[in-house]
């Protein structure tokens, strides 16, 4: 056994305010466990997009206080969606080159799209949050003790720190240094970026979509994926918010270096594919802001925890691609996992140092997904493979089941 933290002193440091430590913050809120959350952000950021909870969106009803698991519906893209009909609709893949349907991966028990600056302003709201505080460092001056650093000046102290802080965490690099908390690069040129278009083409568009995930792999060695992210008006058309993700292989000089004229070099890549795709690149605006973007992921690797002071979560602990909808889903199971930990803790059935032994145990695990997650985005870009990949196997489903 390790430090017994009596229950009145547990007191965590959650770092980062994204989907991991809004969920974390809310279940140790929810057991009268005392936490700080922090975030480095003053203003939301720029960029924004939409992520399909499936599997986790149980957990994350339960991490929730009833009045905001209540407000879910104002967190997605089109609040007009039901769960449910979400769910019967599944996640769509066409053919790129026909537009015919390849696969539906259906999710009867229901889907939430959610869009995440509006899941983080909804959800942040009764939670102890201090904004610009950006984490430095973590000092360790005394036994069951943890204090972190911020560029401000500042310091906090607790028993805990869980790093919830995205892909390129500063607490991961605290805890392995450097270079073995750097993500890899995978060579793909990648874009995503929001646009709207004139109300006829709004509407044909959000008519043939899928409501949750349209995406395509081409035979071109491409992958392209429709999505809506906003509609502030639901009866004009023009006010929607669409965006599309877009990846291929990294194939010339311009690629290689993410050169500023890409909506010239994703319409180069454009001849042979289908509607919807087809015709939405040709209605981009010519002027149409996209911003330099890379794919990036980080294959867990244990740590030491100092003795149970220190933890990952979400993106910090395992960072993955989109290509087959998890993170998000894997940030919320980590919260849950993290949170069921302390209680034990806070319950004396456990000591700090077992309870996040066992909990970066799980987490390191659930980091298979990385590895999953990088062959299906391979497979998006093979073709004639395509329906080797793991979606075919095991749809959304998380891995280990
Ligand atoms: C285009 C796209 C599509 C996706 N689609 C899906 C999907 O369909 N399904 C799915 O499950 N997942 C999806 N994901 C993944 C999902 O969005 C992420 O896994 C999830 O949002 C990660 O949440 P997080 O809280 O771990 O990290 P983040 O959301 O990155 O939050 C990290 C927070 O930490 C803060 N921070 C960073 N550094 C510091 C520091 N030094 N000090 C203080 N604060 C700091 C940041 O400001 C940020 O608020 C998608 C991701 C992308 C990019």
């Amino acid at each position: 056994m390790g430090t017994v933290i009596q229950d009145k002193e547990l007191h965590v440091i959650v770092v980062g305010a994204g989907l991991a430590g809004i969920a974390i913050a809310h279940g140790l809120r929810k057991h009268n466990i005392s936490y700080q959350l922090i975030d480095r952000e003053t203003t939301p950021r720029d960029r924004n997009w939409g992520i399909t909870l499936s599997w986790a969106l149980p957990l994350l009803n339960g991490l929730l206080p009833p009045d905001l698991a209540s407000r879910l519906q104002d967190c997605q893209p089109d609040t007009s969606l039901s769960v449910a009909s979400a769910g019967e609709q599944g996640v769509l893949i066409r053919d790129g080159l026909t537009g015919d349907t390849k696969i539906r991966v259906l999710y009867p028990d229901g889907v939430r799209r959610m869009q995440i600056q509006k899941t983080k302003r909804v959800l942040s709201q009764g939670l102890n949050i201090k904004y610009g505080k950006k984490l430095l460092d973590l000092t360790y001056d005394a036994p069951g003790q943890v204090t972190a650093h911020f560029a401000d000046g500042t310091t906090e102290a607790g028993n805990v720190v869980v790093g919830a802080d995205g892909g390129s965490s500063q607490v991961r690099r605290c805890l392995l240094g450097e270079k073995a908390a750097a993500q890899e690069v995978l060579p793909y040129a990648f874009m995503n970026f929001p646009f709207s278009l004139p109300a006829d083409k709004a509407r044909w568009l959000d008519s043939v979509m899928n409501p949750s995930v349209d995406v395509a792999p081409h035979p071109k060695s491409m992958y392209m994926g429709l999505f809506l992210l906003d509609k502030p008006d639901l009866e004009r058309p023009e006010t929607w918010v669409f965006y599309v993700l877009v990846t291929w292989p990294i194939a010339c000089k311009e690629d290689e270096e993410n050169s500023e004229n890409r909506l010239e070099r994703l319409r180069a890549h454009m001849d042979g594919w289908a509607d919807p795709y087809k015709s939405v690149v040709e209605w981009l605006a010519d002027d149409i802001a996209i911003g330099a973007d890379q794919l990036r992921i980080w294959h867990p690797k244990e740590w030491d925890n100092r003795e149970g002071r220190v933890t990952l979560a979400g993106d910090a602990a395992h960072s993955m691609t989109f290509h087959r909808g998890q993170g998000g889903n894997l940030a919320i199971k980590d919260a849950d996992e993290f949170v069921k930990h302390m209680v034990d803790v806070k319950e004396g059935r456990m000591s700090l140092r077992d309870a996040m032994d066992a909990y970066d145990k799980g987490v390191v695990a659930r980091g298979e997904e990385v590895e999953i997650s990088r062959l299906q985005a391979a497979a998006f870009h093979d073709y004639e493979n395509f329906d080797n990949s793991p979606v075919f196997k095991m749809g959304i489903k998380p891995a280990g089941k």
